[in-house]
């Protein structure tokens, strides 16, 4: 009887595409992949520390699994598992722990449990290392979970923001070969995957080598440009980028290129160069205004996207007013905002001017509100053009959704004909849900 093996992935893209990266490796052993609420042998969670409450999150992630199959194993990988691979291990019905370093090796930890089930009855094992360990690469790709494949071409951090914890989740900055990135791309591409998404954890950093070289081979501007000649990629989107690392010889490559779509996912954190600097943010605002506004010179109708974190502590109402005027004022598209949430072993959590957790969540819906004005005011401004949507593949109660190459989001009735296609549209009204209605360029052409 073959093993049955599931995944829960929580985090970002990098953690969905290692997910699927090692669900393959799983495969290839002879396990058969099975959804998560499913009776299965073996339940993976692959862990994320930036996420609210991660603690939480894992345990209930861990009461589901048992719930669907009390006999079965229950692993823990990724970024909380390296941070706290204890604290993890402790969690009731936890069996193997694995840190940064061993998470690749997990069919060979299974293994040995699954021949030796004694061995782990009631005590979660812990492989962990010192992060200073994980600085070899390791390549993945996700593909089959979604209508586009997140490949990741960068992983680790060599910057020192105050809040962070991902350099110690996932170490330095290291990068794969040029040639791993282009053979993975082409192999997605055979896939009928219709859009690759480059992801990493600084990814404009690319071309950084393993085991702490931190000559660069490569560039990012080198990477897209390689990558923009690959057959047989429909689209490509660069997932985020750091301001700093965004020059401006991308934004014109992506400007003219093939297959780079106009879409920038570009983190600020705060309009106040003040709180920059207690960030240890490599940029202050002036830069940022720089980006925006070159990007808006040659792609008049991209889309920017833009992380901002409210309640860093020291922020004051008028820090945080600067920030709102200085979003309100930019010619952005959307925002992701973030609460700010002390993190173990992070300078900020020794600051001073801890903002009360009210004053947080109160900043916190202002730019969320404002947010929404600048997604409204950009999808606004695409009413009445021509644009290519790839549809996605669920159907979203009698609706399939789609996304421009600019990311604008589009519905139309479900109809499975569409599921992982391209189509020439025109926009031509906003929903009442936000979303954008279209009419096929052939209706609307003749
Ligand atoms: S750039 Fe800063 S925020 Fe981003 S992963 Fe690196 S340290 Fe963290």
């Amino acid at each position: 009887m073959k093993k049955k093996v599931a995944f829960y992935t929580l985090g970002c893209k990098l953690n969905f595409s290692e997910t699927s990266t090692i669900a393959r490796n799983f495969t290839d052993e002879g396990f058969e992949r099975v959804d998560f609420s499913e009776k299965a042998d073996l339940y993976v969670i692959n862990t994320c520390s930036v996420t609210e409450n991660a603690d939480k999150r894992f345990k209930t992630i861990v009461k589901q699994a048992q719930k669907a199959n009390s006999e079965a194993f229950v692993a823990a990988v990724g970024c909380y598992a390296q941070l706290k691979p204890q604290e993890l291990a402790d969690v009731n019905g936890v069996d193997l722990v694995l840190g940064a370093t061993e998470k690749f090796n997990i069919t060979s930890y299974i293994n040995d449990l699954l021949s030796h089930p004694e061995r782990s009855r009631g005590v979660g094992q812990v492989h962990s290392c010192e992060i200073e360990e994980a600085d070899f690469y390791v390549g993945s790709y996700s593909i089959g979970d979604r209508t586009r494949a997140f490949l990741k071409v960068q992983d680790g951090c060599d910057y020192k923001c105050t809040y962070c914890t991902i350099p110690l989740a996932r170490g330095i900055s290291r990068s794969d070969t040029m040639e791993n990135v282009l053979k993975n791309a082409q192999e997605i591409s055979k896939k009928n995957i219709k859009e690759i998404v480059l992801t990493g954890v600084n990814i404009g950093d690319y071309g950084k080598g393993e085991f702490g070289n931190k000559r660069h081979e490569h560039t990012f501007l080198d990477l897209v440009t390689k990558l923009d000649d690959v057959e047989g990629i429909e689209r490509l989107r660069i997932s985020s980028i750091e301001p700093n690392l965004l020059k401006n010889e991308t934004i014109d490559l992506v400007s003219k290129s093939r297959a780079f779509v106009p879409h920038f996912h570009v983190p600020l954190q705060s309009g106040s160069n003040e709180i920059l600097k207690k960030m240890k943010r490599r940029y202050m605002r002036e830069l940022y205004v720089d980006r925006v506004s070159k990007i808006k010179e040659v792609m008049p109708h991209a889309c920017i996207g833009v992380d901002v974190i409210v309640g860093f502590p020291g922020e004051t109402d008028e820090h945080f007013l600067e920030t709102y005027h200085f979003l309100n004022t930019l010619d952005i598209s959307y925002l992701h905002v973030f609460t700010y949430s002390e993190r173990d072993n992070t300078e900020a959590a020794e600051m001073n001017g801890v903002v009360p957790k009210n004053v947080r969540s109160k900043r916190s819906k202002m730019l969320r509100g404002l947010s929404v004005k600048k997604r409204r005011a950009f999808y606004e401004s695409q009413i009445g053009t021509t644009r290519t949507v790839l549809f996605e593949s669920e159907n979203k109660e009698g609706y399939i959704h789609g996304f421009t190459a600019n990311y604008v989001k589009v519905k139309a009735p479900w109809d499975p004909e569409l599921m992982n296609t391209l189509h020439r549209v025109h926009l031509t009204k906003i929903d009442t849900d936000g979303l954008v209605r279209f009419e096929f360029v052939k209706a609307f052409s003749s």
